[in-house]
């Protein structure tokens, strides 16, 4: 089934190494780029229905000369910026668009109705924008997994990034969740600072295990090349612990996380079991997700398209009918290809060779054997029966393995 992604670009304050497609909130711009939001979901049937086979849809047809009106879909994820930002009324209003234009598991609803599948609708939150009651009005709009942007337990580390939270406010938030009903809640970490000691990242797990989240992501700081935070660093004298001390908090937190009782199912990824991320693991595992608003990427049988970067372009577009789409790509099997091997490859389970050479037409065992014949060797890398998997050792390397497929 498809997963569905909802650009959100407004955020509070801009963080000195945010590369995102973002900007600052303005509430008349805002009110605009919904009601293009909503507009674009309402005509994505119909777009795809250009490309796909009438069995991929779910045929909610009054007649028999009625298009094709409805795909199947089982995620929602609102990403951005700062989704947490909207109003819940204004989520709910998208959760909406989505179920009248797309089909979820066990219907249209999203409701905890006993026994059913539901859809995951996760909303990627900033704790300095909510508090309980706000919590209580995403959840009743549908929300039922929160994605907590937290970054670090420790303020002087979060006002080196820019962030305008603290850490108390990052475990209160979570603890508003709670009582708001959100038994799904993640939290991200960003590893490997300015500044940031072995000792000092361990400090971050040891909070993010105190906060006893369902899910967490543990991403390593990327410093794109104009990024304000290099000027702070080169300012005040910060700067990155060496490559060595990277491994070593990479290989300390999994294992911190691993005496949880948190399973790691992702390079960067560790869940309870039953909650890893649903949407998240389309981008893995070869599936297919429409994503709308500004910036926004999708794909979808095998083609690949980029909307518009720019907020104000994007709300033209949308509302004088016009392609929102800037970049179209149709991937060759050699790509499609490529792409399954190594982004399966993150997953801790691996990727079964078998079936994705069925998939694509090709002996995949025969092709890379021998290029990844160094990988075996060293340890990295391991073959059980069908499946090809990294080892943890094998995740630091995970760049040089990949770039064999590609
Ligand atoms: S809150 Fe997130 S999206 Fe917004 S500027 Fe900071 S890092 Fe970027």
């Amino acid at each position: 089934m498809l997963g569905l992604y909802i650009h959100i670009p407004f955020c509070s304050s801009i963080c000195n190494y945010c590369n995102f497609n973002r900007g600052l909130y303005d509430e008349a711009l805002k009110t605009r780029y919904l009601a293009a939001l909503v507009q674009e979901i309402g005509r994505a049937p119909a777009f795809a229905a250009e490309r796909l086979p009438p069995s991929r849809f779910a045929l909610r047809r009054t007649s028999r000369t009625d298009p094709p009106q409805s795909l199947r879909a089982d995620t929602i994820f609102f990403g951005g910026g700062t989704p947490s930002l909207l109003d819940p009324d204004e989520v709910r209003a998208i959760i909406d668009a989505c179920r009248a234009r797309f089909d979820f598991p066990a219907g249209p609803a999203l409701s905890e109705a006993a026994g059913r599948v539901e859809a995951e609708v996760t909303l990627e939150t900033n704790p300095e924008t909510v508090d309980r009651e706000k919590l209580e009005r995403f959840r009743a709009a549908g929300v039922n997994r929160l994605s907590f942007g937290v970054q670090s337990f420790q303020d002087d580390e979060l006002k080196r990034l820019g962030r305008i939270h603290s850490a108390e406010r990052a475990r209160a938030a979570v603890r508003d969740a709670r009582a708001a009903g959100f038994d799904n809640i993640s939290l991200d970490l960003m590893m490997w600072l300015p500044g940031q000691s072995v000792d000092a990242w361990r400090r971050n797990v040891d909070g993010l295990i105190a906060a006893s989240p369902d899910h967490a992501s543990l991403y390593l700081l990327e410093l794109y090349p104009n990024a304000p935070l290099k000027e702070d660093m080169a300012r005040a004298g910060w700067s990155l612990a060496p490559d060595e001390d990277a491994a070593d908090m990479y290989e300390q937190a999994m294992a911190r996380l691993d005496a949880a009782g948190y399973q790691q199912y992702e390079i960067s990824n560790v869940a309870r079991p039953g909650r890893a991320s649903r949407h998240n693991l389309k981008y893995w595992t070869d599936g297919e997700w429409l994503a709308f608003g500004c910036g926004a990427h999708s794909t979808l049988d095998g083609v690949r398209w980029k909307n518009v970067s720019n907020t104000e372009e994007y709300i033209a577009r949308v509302t004088t009918g016009l392609d929102v789409v800037t970049e179209r790509r149709v991937l060759s099997t050699k790509e499609r290809l490529e792409d399954a091997l190594f982004t399966g490859l993150r997953l801790v389970e691996g990727i079964d060779i078998e079936v994705v050479g069925a998939r694509y037409g090709c002996d995949v065992w025969e092709r890379y054997r021998e290029a990844l014949e160094p990988f075996f060797d060293g340890g990295w890398l391991v073959r059980e029966g069908a499946r090809l998997r990294l080892t943890r050792p094998g995740m630091l390397m995970a760049n040089e393995i990949m770039a064999v497929f590609v």
